[in-house]
């Protein structure tokens, strides 16, 4: 009896995060851009600590080590 009334109206898409309404959920189709923002917005944190590990590895005896290659490769191959 009550199962109508408490049945939300609208309801976020487990995929791009967009409102949508309850009863056309099925027929709902994720925007390409919106599904990447949500995509990213969920790995904010995952994103926001890469800064962190990449300067944390590039100050590590194999990261300085892998830099000095990187530029080394980089000079050898403007030199042909
Ligand atoms: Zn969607």
């Amino acid at each position: 009896m009550f199962g109508s009334f408490l049945q939300p109206q609208f309801m976020p898409c487990p995929d791009c995060g967009a409102s949508v309404p309850t009863a056309e959920m099925d027929l709902h189709e994720c925007a390409r851009e919106r599904w990447l923002d949500y995509q990213i917005f969920q790995l904010r944190a995952e994103v926001a600590s890469f800064d962190v590990q990449l300067a944390a590895f590039l100050a590590s005896p194999r990261g300085r080590f892998e830099s000095y290659y990187a530029e080394r490769q980089r000079l050898l191959a403007a030199a042909w």
